[in-house]
């Protein structure tokens, strides 16, 4: 049975054991929750590093049939024209090169891309649109977006819009969600419609409705697959995007 081979972006971080014996050397890295749902709705999971040139992410996004842009650190507040706000978090400009470069090639080769939490935020700003860089500070009537437990555990709700994808992807019309972010988007980028929001009024998944498979989410459905149906269709629904992209490519 051929496998469409699915992108996951990296992060990038300090320590673990390899490193030690070289520091100044950072770990490239993803977490395996990402490879396991993709190879669980059957696609081939390849990590795709942060070191990469221009050129090299030309040829990477040309054989890739699917991405998936993973959580990660905030974006510098200077891809969207704005200041860094007190709030602000870790950045690594590095990771935001890539990915904004990445998604703008697979964009324009029309790979289909699911954005999962930071990697909402990055196709929003690829896009053209903005962000709140610290929610709790910057929309004092939102709720706790980021409770401490694990990725497994749901927390707030979510409605799914009517008439979108995301809600033929559920069949539903709201879903408990594991939040696990300090930032949201502001503006959604022109060609990008809100495809669901929390209670409190923050964007939780944003879509293009004019590409065959464009669609971020807040939450981290990779927490979830194992056990929550909707998770996995989401998934499924990618690997399937995918799989029509590999063979219309
Ligand atoms: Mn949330």
């Amino acid at each position: 049975m051929p496998r469409p081979v699915i992108g996951i972006t990296c992060s990038r971080s300090v320590g673990g054991r390899w490193s030690d014996y070289d520091l100044g050397h950072f770990l490239e890295f993803a977490f395996d929750a990402y490879s396991q749902a993709v190879l669980n709705c059957g696609g081939a999971p390849l990590l795709v590093p942060i070191s990469q040139s221009k050129n090299s992410l030309t040829v990477i996004s040309s054989r890739l049939d699917g991405l998936i842009l993973s959580g990660g650190p905030d974006i510098n507040p200077r891809f969207y024209n704005d200041d860094p706000h007190q709030g602000l978090k870790d950045v690594d400009e590095s990771q935001d090169e890539m990915e904004l470069e990445l998604t703008r090639q697979a964009l324009a080769a029309g790979v289909p891309i699911l954005g999962i939490c930071r990697g909402l935020q990055l196709m929003n700003v690829a896009m053209g649109g903005t962000l709140y860089q610290d929610i709790a500070s910057q929309v004092p009537t939102a709720c706790n977006h980021s409770p401490r437990a694990d990725r497994g555990t749901v927390t707030h709700k979510v409605r799914i819009k009517p008439n979108t994808r995301l809600q033929k992807t559920f069949q539903r019309s709201n879903l408990l969600v594991n939040s696990k972010h300090h930032q949201a988007v502001k503006a959604p980028a022109p060609g990008l419609v809100i495809s669901a929001v929390a209670s409190d009024g923050i964007i939780e998944a944003l879509e293009d409705p004019s590409r065959p498979f464009v669609l971020g989410v807040q939450w981290h459905p990779e927490g979830l697959w194992k056990t929550d149906v909707a998770a996995r269709k989401l998934f499924k629904a990618l690997v399937t995007a995918a799989g029509k992209y590999w063979g219309t490519d």
